[in-house]
């Protein structure tokens, strides 16, 4: 479905961005990784899947990185088919304690580098009527949590940023869609099921379940490998026409 187009995954080196670049490349997309740590061993996981892969350390926190990311991206395979905007960090705790700085960083990476990468994306994407970007939200996007001020604040964002690009793009073969997971578990939760376990003196298997049965009624976590399946929804013919969405994948969450 996805031969010879290119995908760009932004925070791709684990969890939900690994995830979505592997559904993409089974599709047969070329990818360009993104992220920190080990780029190695993600790399290698796609070239196995029989696909071209690069790789881009920029920070998404900053713009010029974003756009020397986006220079090589074009350099390396002509230009980017589907953006995937997914790089996110987490910070916990109540508004008057929260950090300035982690507030900015979360705005930074959670929200405008979906808007720097978006808008250096779009005028390859409208000069070959084709392009797909998703920006993985998360029911954060669509409801609140307590402690969660810059996270829930750059999630609802994501959402407004999703439809006001697929309304500019609607009548062009470019589409815009949100996807919104509940609990993945990914390095970003074990940390909150960590602090959990540890402030309430139980083990890991309680932390996970009382964080469970808080939010997510199916009680059971939402996969990468199902958030992938859904992007390669997104990129298919049949979703031509799906324009502006905010998928919700939550196990229920929303659903209260
Ligand atoms: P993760 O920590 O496993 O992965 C985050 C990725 O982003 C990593 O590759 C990391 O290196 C990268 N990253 C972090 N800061 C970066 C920066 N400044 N520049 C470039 N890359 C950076 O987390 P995850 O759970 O896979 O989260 C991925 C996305 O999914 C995030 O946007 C997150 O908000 C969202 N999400 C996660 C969950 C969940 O339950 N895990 C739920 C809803 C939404």
């Amino acid at each position: 479905m996805l031969k010879g187009k290119t995908a760009l995954v932004t925070g791709s080196t684990s969890g939900i961005g690994l995830g979505i670049a592997k559904a993409l490349a089974r599709q047969g997309a070329n990818v360009v990784l993104n992220g920190f740590g080990d780029a190695e061993g993600p790399q290698a996981q796609l070239r196995a899947l029989g696909v071209e892969v690069a790789y881009h350390g920029a920070n998404m926190a900053r713009p010029a990185e974003i756009e020397a990311m986006m220079r090589f991206a074009a350099e390396r395979f002509g230009r980017v088919d589907v953006l995937v905007n997914n790089a996110g960090i987490q910070h916990v705790a109540p508004v008057e304690n929260f950090p300035p700085q982690q507030w900015d960083d979360i705005i930074a990476i959670n929200l405008s580098s979906g808007f720097h990468a978006a808008r250096l994306a779009l005028p390859a994407m409208k000069a070959a009527n084709w392009g797909r970007i998703i920006n993985v939200a998360s029911v954060h996007g669509l409801v609140a949590s307590a402690q969660k001020s810059a996270y829930v604040a750059a999630k609802h964002g994501l959402v407004g940023l999703t439809k006001v690009i697929a309304l500019e793009t609607a009548t062009t073969g470019i589409t815009c869609n949100a996807i919104c997971p509940g609990w993945v578990l990914t390095p970003l939760v074990q940390q909150q099921v960590d602090a959990r376990a540890t402030a309430a003196g139980c083990s890991n298997e309680e932390a996970k379940r009382q964080l469970l049965g808080e939010k997510e009624p199916s009680m059971q976590f939402t996969t990468p490998e199902e958030l992938g399946e859904l992007a390669a929804f997104f990129c298919s013919p049949a979703a031509n026409n799906v324009r502006g969405v905010a998928w919700n994948m939550d196990g229920g969450w929303v659903a209260q």
